[in-house]
């Protein structure tokens, strides 16, 4: 990653982090998880609303920790909105194999999460990046105590 990538990253993992969108709960019926990552002192609690097509309505978060679990979930919520959730568990495949270098995922329909790319250096990291990711999962799967993995 050369400088000039290096700086967009952070300026926009920055934005996320200091101005998360779509933070706050959602009413009673949603559904719900959280997470907590105890090896950074991470936390997220996600909100899913299904839509009577079966989409993802809406998705909002809060929590509470370093700038790349806040910015992932922060980009989380604006990457799965409108999405069925086979579609939201299948970015976030892509986006674990993204951060994790496992497997050179697919660029398109990553978008904005590339930028998360750099995760890849850091795998200590990697649970933060993934920390939104999996509450969502656990939430979509009716498991809302489920820890980090
Ligand atoms: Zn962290």
């Amino acid at each position: 990653m050369n400088a000039e990538l290096d700086e967009l990253y952070q300026h926009v993992l920055l934005d996320h982090s200091k101005r998360p969108r779509n933070y706050g709960p959602l009413a009673e019926g949603s559904l719900h998880a959280e997470g907590y990552n105890p090896s950074c002192g991470d936390e997220v609690e996600v909100w899913v609303k299904l839509g009577p097509d079966g989409k993802i309505e809406a998705v909002n978060f809060t929590g509470q920790g370093c700038a790349i679990s806040q910015a992932s979930a922060s980009l989380m919520t604006l990457k799965t909105r409108g999405r069925t959730p086979q579609e939201a568990l299948a970015l976030l495949g892509d986006f674990q194999d993204l951060v994790t270098g496992d497997r050179e995922p697919e660029p398109k329909g990553l978008g904005d999460l590339f930028l998360f790319q750099g995760v890849r250096k850091f795998p200590q990291r990697v649970k933060c990046a993934m920390l939104a990711w999996r509450a969502l999962e656990s939430a979509l799967q009716g498991r809302p105590g489920a820890a980090a993995s």
